[in-house]
């Protein structure tokens, strides 16, 4: 097929004035058909991926030829992990552009912004290209040259000595972006070191927490494709979740019919797109959901076969309401009885949204039926006190309608994702280190992580080798400052390494600085619950396979990176292999190759184990006669279930049901003193992993860990809630949870493309109240929070609900002036005071052009590098869930006279008063049995199970 251009008028006279080449004078211009006709034919067909032929775009008139051979991996900039397709330079073996996977199960061969721009992160001129050591003091700024060789040797000799020494508590990993499913848990383990920390408390538990305490899974996994109703909390697209993978589904339902309502204080670019916008006041979410969930029950609009058989109302009954017959009838009832208070008009009220929508709402969830999808991740579960509740009440909505696990409803994460079998498995750790899961937070779902440096100030304990992995707390997290102090201190923090692909904040505060590399430079295995199916994806280092396709042979990774820039997996390996060199720590047996008797195993071999025990994978390999591992390096993905509904349906095995006895009221089938399934239509079947197997609509466990207020879904009032505002005085809620779509946490500052689409943080206010200060757009305001305030620019808009303010938390990066030069596209240059922990900073320059081999740095039109606020923000960690509450109460004023843009101040002193007043909620361990924790509850890097019991006095 030729492809003919028929010039346009205007082209006709640029040609013939020679503005433009003539195109057109040499007949018919030959151009090789892109793609094989049908769906896929915007992509090249992978037969020939190794040798891929277009025209050059950036001299294209001329119709020079250029050969790639396009190699697939997954990006890193946010969970979701889309499928890319590098394509490399056969003349150069340079990276020249990154485009969709189409064979990705997930993304489909699309992107958001952040995916093709990764190839700015891999050319950013001021990126980390080798490691460097500090000199000097701590946080001084000066950095020297080290070889990989000095830095493992040094960094493994630390952490054996420890592991000899029986202070496993000291070593501890603390992750940023993760990636790699179960990578580094079998590494720790590996250890016999307690010593995982992630930012999951600062992201998402508080919603885990929500889910778990239903059904004992602790994410959603909404079928948007398929349903009729769609339900989002909060800004949960552009928060990054999913973001790609779940908006084309949802952009598919709606196509098919389906209707969309967000629930967000401010218009998102989701929002904007939905059939019922409610803005409703952050924290009142779970009213309004429970009024909902009023009306389903009220008008009988509820599945009664579902909730019969699958809630544990019998165990409700028998708690809450002995005198009555156990009957599903007498349920309902006590239910009525249970929400009678919210009603619409109450529900309303209390969220300042109108009654109608609340109504119209609940009807076409009522109608939607087992096809109803919902979602909540950021904002309301991590920004409120309590926020943990919202999603409770979320999925009760879902359970109501039977939704669970269904075709077009929401399943539990886990079922769509994939869990790898590994060559070796080590044992749990036998310790349970107090700073990750203190006593105070025996329900936390996550590690306490944003409490480190609280706890390593009250001297909890102290950490020797503290690896930050593509972490940027001081930066990211509330209270930054505090995490200067803690990681300045040697006493407290031994040796900081951070792993990453970029300088940060927080890796001016490190003792090495490793550079790791970006998606396309790097091994992970990748699975996530995006739809109704189960997939995995290979992230790999696109020019090692591209040297493997030449036929050169690579020991490590960084052999083909830029500079020397590694990649985790092929570290941790060495790491490990150097701190145990006799074997006597029992760690070097946990990295012997599967394949190789006594040999130190590679990284290829670690992947060919994983890729020769996923199902259906190694017989589809062979039909192209490849190798599982081959397989996955050809096409970067698989789909391991096309389709993964109603798993609590599995049923028990024979096996498991010898001896097993089933009760004749609750159907609940037991075995040695558990409930192990339930017995569904005459068949046993696994159910759910609580421990009544069914969906808990009542907790013991919140009983038997001291709160029994919360033993049923219920509203919990925010911190933030209109009760605890001073409105005459300037007080309002800041929602700071909201991310701008083509931004990533601390990841885009070393990207041009997005950097230059979005720069600024402002305050969005309604216009009415900006009237009330007597502001307008580009006004400079102080934002006092409990231990500070930032000074920012107004944008007054329609577009946020009256009386909440919101702020995008992804802008503000800082350096200081004897800081390396690096993210310059979007760094502000920062002077920092501190006189007994109080803190000043003051922007001294804004961005700027700079002078790099990328002649873009010297067109830098913007100057405006935005505001850093979380800083300014105290922990607020949920007395139950352990999420931080990111929702600040904010008493907003006019600028001072001496404010300048950028101004940031706090007191660390108040810091840890506020620190404290929110640790006097909790309700310690132990529990029933001295427990730390219900064993029923899923706990990252889970140790052996007599760690749980607390053996103090
Ligand atoms: S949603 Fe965007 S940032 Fe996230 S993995 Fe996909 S392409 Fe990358």
């Amino acid at each position: 097929m030729s492809y003919q251009h028929k010039p346009t008028f205007i082209e006709k006279i640029a040609e013939r004035l020679k503005i433009i080449p003539n195109l057109h004078d040499t007949g018919e211009v030959e151009i090789p058909r892109l793609t094989e006709p049908g769906e896929l034919e915007k992509y090249p067909p992978p037969d020939e991926w190794d040798d891929w032929v277009e025209h050059e775009a950036t001299g294209w008139a001329k119709k020079e030829k250029k050969h790639y051979t396009i190699v697939p991996t997954t990006c890193f900039n946010c969970e979701s992990a889309c499928g890319l397709l590098a394509y490399i330079d056969k003349d150069t073996n340079k990276i020249r552009k990154f485009e969709g996977n189409p064979y990705h199960p997930a993304s489909r061969g699309r992107n958001c912004a952040k995916g093709p721009a990764t190839i700015n992160q891999i050319d950013d001129p001021q990126r980390i290209l080798y490691p460097m050591k500090r000199v000097g003091k701590r946080g001084e700024g000066k950095w020297e040259r080290v070889s990989w060789d000095e830095a493992l040797n040094d960094i493994s000799g630390r952490i054996g000595k420890a592991l000899k020494e029986g202070r496993n508590n000291e070593i501890a990993y603390h992750v940023g972006r993760s990636g790699h499913e179960g990578y580094m848990d079998r590494v720790l383990k590996s250890w016999g070191v307690d010593g995982h920390n992630s930012h999951t408390n600062v992201c998402s538990s508080g919603a885990r927490f929500g889910y778990n305490i239903w059904h004992g899974y602790d994410r959603p996994s909404p079928d948007h494709a398929n349903s009729k109703f769609i339900l989002l909390i909060s800004a949960h697209l552009e928060s990054g979740h999913y973001f790609n993978p779940h908006a084309q589904r949802i952009m598919e339902g709606m196509m098919n019919g389906a209707k969309l309502a967000v629930m967000d204080p401010r218009l998102s670019n989701t929002a904007s797109l939905a059939n019922y916008w409610m803005p409703t006041s952050p924290g009142t979410e779970a009213a309004v959901l429970l009024a909902m969930a009023k009306i389903l029950i009220d008008e009988d609009l509820y599945n009664r076969e579902y909730m019969e058989n699958w809630v544990n109302w019998h165990e409700y009954l028998a708690a809450k309401h002995p005198g009555k017959e156990a009957t599903f009838d007498n349920f309902i009832k006590a239910l009525k009885e249970e929400y009678a208070d919210y009603t619409v008009e109450y529900a309303a009220k209390e969220a300042g949204v109108k009654e109608q929508m609340i109504i119209d709402i609940a009807h076409q969830i009522g109608d939607a039926g087992t096809k109803f999808a919902t979602h909540n991740w950021r904002s309301a579960g991590s920004g409120n006190l309590g926020g943990w509740a919202v999603a409770r009440c979320l999925h009760f909505l879902n359970v109501l309608t039977g939704s669970v696990g269904t075709v077009g409803g929401t399943s539990p994460s886990a079922w769509n994702k994939f869990k790898p079998k590994f060559f070796d498995s080590p044992p749990d750790q036998k310790f349970w280190n107090e700073l990750h899961f203190p006593d105070e937070y025996p329900l936390a779902f996550f590690e306490m992580s944003m409490l480190l440096p609280h706890f390593l100030k009250e001297k909890r304990g102290k950490l020797d080798v503290y690896f930050t992995r593509v972490f940027n707390p001081v930066w990211t997290y509330p209270d930054g400052f505090s995490w200067i102090e803690a990681l300045s201190d040697e006493d407290k923090v031994g040796l900081h390494v951070a792993l990453t692909p970029t300088w940060n904040e927080t890796a001016y505060y490190a003792d090495y600085v490793l550079p790791m590399g970006h998606s396309a430079e790097r091994h992970d295995l990748n699975s996530y619950e995006t739809h109704g199916a189960t997939w995995i994806a290979f992230r790999q280092p696109v020019l090692r396979e591209a040297a493997r396709r030449r036929g050169e042979e690579v020991t490590f990774t960084y052999e083909t990176n830029p500079g020397e820039v590694w990649e985790e997996d092929e570290f941790w390996i060495e790491l490990s292999w150097r701190m145990d060199p006799d074997g006597s720590l029992g760690v070097k047996e946990h990295f012997i190759s599967p394949y190789r008797a006594g040999e130190k195993v590679t990284v290829d071999e670690y992947y060919q184990y994983i890729f020769e025990n996923v199902a259906g994978l190694p017989e589809t390999a062979e039909r192209e006669n490849l190798t599982p591992l081959d397989y996955m390096k050809k096409y970067g993905a698989f789909e391991v279930e096309s389709s993964s509904y109603n798993k609590h349906l599995k049923e028990v095995s024979s096996k498991d049901m010898e001896g097993a006895t089933v009760d004749p009221v609750t159907n609940t089938i037991q075995k040695n003193g558990k409930n192990i399934g339930i017995m569904e239509k005459g068949k046993p079947v696994v159910g759910f992993p609580t421990p009544s197997r069914k969906q808990e609509f009542f907790s013991q466990t919140m009983i038997d860990w001291k709160w029994p207020e919360y033993d049923i879904p219920t509203y919990i009032k925010s911190h933030i809630h209109e009760d605890n505002l001073d409105r005459e005085k300037g007080d309002f809620p800041l929602v700071p949870t909201f991310r701008l779509p083509v931004l990533i946490h601390s990841r885009s500052g070393n990207s041009k493309w997005l950097t230059e689409m979005a720069h600024r943080n402002p305050v969005w206010m309604h216009n009415s109240d900006a009237e009330k200060f007597g502001i307008v757009t580009g006004d400079l305001v102080r934002v006092n929070t409990a231990i500070g305030y930032f000074v920012d620019k107004v944008w007054a808009t329609e577009a946020m609900k009256p009386g909440v303010v919101a702020c995008s938390h992804h802008i503000g990066r800082w350096r200081r002036p004897q800081d390396v030069e690096a993210n310059s596209w979007a760094t502000n240059t920062v002077s920092i005071k501190e006189n007994d922990g109080k803190w000043k900073m003051k922007t001294i320059s804004g961005i700027r052009p700079f002078k790099s081999e990328d002649d873009d740095s010297s067109r830098i039109f913007w100057s405006d590098g935005g505001v850093h606020q979380n800083i300014t923000f105290p922990v607020h960690p949920d007395p139950i869930s352990g999420m931080h509450c990111w929702h600040q109460k904010v008493r907003i004023e006019k600028a001072h006279a001496d404010d300048e843009y950028g101004d940031v101040f706090v007191d660390t002193n108040k810091s840890m008063e506020v620190y404290r007043e929110w640790l006097a909620m909790t309700r310690p361990a132990p529990g029933p049995d001295n427990l730390r924790r219900p064993l029923w509850f899923a706990r990252a890097l889970r140790p052996a199970e007599e760690t749980y019991y607390l053996n103090k006095d």
